[in-house]
């Protein structure tokens, strides 16, 4: 150890010894302002100080830098400078506030820096007394943050992602973790619980995975938690012997069969072990894929405060690097007093953790090799075990004496450090998420132009992701519809609605033109992303629900239609004909006629040929009145071989022009069944409807007359009903 203190030829004041304890005390307290006074030049922590009057006493190069201005281009001027100009005359009201001691001015701040951009500043102020009777000033030291806050955002953002994407998917998922505690669900599962029971137990977050499985069994079929080989996966996949287990079950109800896949998943990246569960019902609907879900919260508590510890190091030559000054700080750090640091022959202390200390103790030696700057993040153990990270940074200075003196600050960097860590963490999970989950998932840029599409919304769109990017809902290419057949315009589609509205858009029903393949049917949500209020991106996620649609629209037809002959069936022909009774009753100018025809002889047609020769007749004559008849009339067969045509705005002359057109058609066609060629004719009776008429069923009965009267006179012809006929006969 050296006996005598360093000192600096050139500097009248004595600078605290290195490495001798018994001077330091009374070295630190003469010398303390002076010392303080460099350090604060030197520290890395923006530090000024504004008088009374709002204006720069003293900044340290720290605090120039933060806004990008030289130290003396600050001192002078209005501390103001570095507000947006609308927060100005605020900011200078708080600093006289807080001279006075009416407010406090700790906390988060907006700068404006020299080059207009902003940041995100930590403050703290000190009132500072003049010891000569003056005005007091404010000695305001700053540290920026806008990385933090920047990654902070960013890890929110994927968070709601993760979950309105979890809260999207059809199947019943749920979170657990290493206990087999659900830590989260999404909605499906919710609305599944509630309407299975779930009023009576506590199925959500918090209650044990397999003790919910057991409320399951209901209808004698075991529940998954006393199948030994769904457990034997469970817990394979828990001790990452596998990275995902299948497992199909059934979970009958008693007025109903149902199966299940649940699907177990590792959370990739989780930190503690996470396990997803997707419950998929596969009773109905067909077997949905998914990979992998998973939402966490890791959001840390990103305390904010300045801690920090300044510090001064000195390395006389030829000996070891030791503190020479730590301010009070540090105990906060490591729960060490500056005391304790002194008593330490080196720069490094216990509290390092043991893999941690090897670099540390290289970056000092090559920062002494180097006689350079010392920037390093290191973990420490603290009193109660927690792990914290700082990062120390000091500016190198070499002694006349040769010694190396280094100046600078220890920060508590966890906050940081965690935030990056989930943030990645996230991502990740993000990106696995966005890849497999069977949605599609489009993101549009504020331009409303697709930016990313991920494989599943490729797959069921059709195309490719080069083909996808850059396209707008209003693209003309895509052709869209409405499940009613209508055109969906570009500007309703859910995306360019969230869009407009800023506001989610859910389970919209869609059919989108795909190549080679006919419309595909999407259930479309779309939720618009903001960054500070303002649109950033919208992303759409869809499910392809093809089958489910066409189904609908198979038993609606079924409804409607007659089976055999593809004709309007006798409930849509009596709706229309009370739709076009009511117009006739308001508008007596209209014209709407009527034409019954039946099949002559057919019972012979059957007797000869058989049955299944029959039907090939009935379906041929419909066919006929198909091809003789517009859009807007209605052919329906109400019975065995009869039907109706109803003829809405058309004369009687063109109904029996149309009438005769048929009949002839039919009479002049012959209908191949096997090897036979079958020749029928038809009789058909034609009315309208009367303005007059008691009610719709009036002028069936009147065609009907009118079609007896054309059998009764030979059959095969066409005969008008008793009142039109009486008109012909007065024309
Ligand atoms: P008319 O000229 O007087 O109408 O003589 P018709 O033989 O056609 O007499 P009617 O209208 O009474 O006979 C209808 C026959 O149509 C009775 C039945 O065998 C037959 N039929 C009814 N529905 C069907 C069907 O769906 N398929 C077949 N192949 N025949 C049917
Ligand atoms: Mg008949
Ligand atoms: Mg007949």
């Amino acid at each position: 150890m050296r006996k005598t203190a360093p000192r600096h030829d050139s500097d009248p004041r004595p600078e605290p010894s290195a490495g001798a304890p018994e001077h330091r005390t009374s070295g630190n307290k003469q010398d303390l302002p002076w010392l303080l006074n460099e350090i604060t030049q030197q520290s890395p922590i923006g530090i000024a100080v504004i008088d009374a009057d709002g204006f720069f006493r003293n900044v340290n190069a720290a605090y120039g830098n933060l806004y990008g201005y030289t130290e003396r281009e600050l001192i002078g001027r209005s501390f103001t400078i570095v507000f947006a100009p609308e927060n100005r005359q605020h900011i200078l009201t708080r600093h006289t506030a807080f001279l006075s001691g009416k407010s406090d001015m700790a906390g988060e701040f907006e700068v404006v820096c020299r080059d207009g951009s902003s940041k995100t500043i930590i403050s703290n102020s000190v009132r500072l007394e003049s010891t000569s009777g003056g005005a007091p000033m404010r000695l305001v030291y700053v540290v920026d943050i806008t990385e933090r806050k920047l990654a902070e955002r960013k890890l929110e953002s994927a968070r709601a992602f993760t979950q309105s994407v979890l809260d999207g998917l059809s199947a019943q998922v749920c979170v657990i973790d290493a206990r087999g505690i659900i830590v989260a669900v999404n909605r499906a599962w919710r609305v599944f619980n509630r309407a299975n029971g779930g009023e009576r137990f506590d199925l959500n977050e918090g209650a044990n995975y397999l003790e919910v499985c057991r409320h399951f069994n209901v209808a004698g079929t075991p529940d998954i938690a006393s199948s030994p080989e769904f457990l034997a996966g469970l817990k394979a996949v828990m001790a990452a012997d596998l990275t995902t287990f299948e497992f199909e079950y059934p979970c009958h109800r008693l007025a109903e069969q149902r199966w299940f896949i649940v699907r177990i998943a590792r959370l990739v990246a989780s930190d503690p072990p996470r396990i997803v569960l997707s419950h998929y019902n596969i009773t109905s609907v067909k077997r949905l894929q998914q990979e992998l879900a998973g939402r966490e919260s890791l959001l840390a508590d990103l305390a904010a405060s300045i801690p920090g510890a300044m510090f001064r190091s000195v390395k006389p030559p030829g000996a070891q690097a030791q503190f020479s000054f730590v301010s009070a700080g540090i105990e906060d750090l490591i729960g060490l007093t500056p005391q304790a640091i002194y008593a330490r022959k080196e720069l490094a202390f216990d509290q390092i953790l043991d893999e941690d200390r090897a670099e540390y103790d290289d970056k000092i030696r090559i920062a002494t090799l180097l006689q350079s700057e010392w920037r390093h993040e290191f973990r420490v153990k603290g009193q109660d075990d927690a792990i914290k990270w700082l990062s120390a940074q000091a500016q190198a200075r070499i002694g006349d004496d040769g010694s190396l003196t280094w100046t600078g600050i220890i920060l508590d960097i966890t906050a940081r450090k965690k935030a990056e860590a989930a943030l990645s963490a996230s991502e990740a999970r993000y990106r696995t998420l966005f890849e497999t989950v069977p949605q599609g998932v489009i993101y549009h840029d504020k331009s409303m132009r697709i930016s990313s599409a991920n494989s599943a919304a490729q797959r069921i769109l059709g195309l490719t992701l080069e083909q996808l990017q850059g396209r707008q809902s209003i693209d003309p290419r895509w052709k869209s519809i409405r499940e009613d057949g209508s055109d969906f315009p570009g500007t309703e589609h859910p995306a360019m609605v969230a869009a407009r509205t800023l506001k989610p858009v859910s389970d919209v029903v869609m059919g989108v033109a795909v190549p080679d393949r006919g419309f595909a049917w999407l259930k479309i949500n779309a939720i618009p992303l903001l960054e500070a209020g303002e649109l950033n991106e919208v992303y759409a996620t869809f499910e392809d629900i093809t089958a489910q649609v066409l189904l609908t629209h198979e038993l609606r037809a079924k409804a409607t239609t007659d089976e055999l002959t593809r004709l309007a069936n006798r409930r849509t022909l009596f709706e229309r004909l009370a739709i076009e009774y009511e117009r006739v009753q308001r508008n007596p100018s209209l014209r709407c006629c009527l034409l019954a025809i039946d099949i002559d002889h057919f019972k012979q047609v059957n007797d000869t040929w058989g049955h299944a020769a029959g039907d090939v007749v009935l379906k041929h004559v419909a066919q006929t009145m198909k091809q003789q008849t517009r859009r807007i009339d209605i052919a329906a067969r109400i019975g065995g071989e009869e039907f109706i045509i109803l003829l809405p705005d058309t004369s009687v002359e063109n109904a029996q022009a149309l009438a005769e057109r048929i009949r002839a058609s039919v009479e002049n066609t012959r209908v191949s069944s096997g090897d036979h060629q079958i020749a029928v004719t038809i009789s058909i009776g034609l009315s309208t409807i009367n303005p007059d008429d008691r009610n719709d069923q009036v002028a069936l009965e009147r065609a009907d007359l009118a079609l007896y009267e054309a059998k009764h006179s030979g059959r095969n012809r066409v005969k008008l009903d008793p009142l039109l006929a009486g008109d012909q006969a007065q024309a």
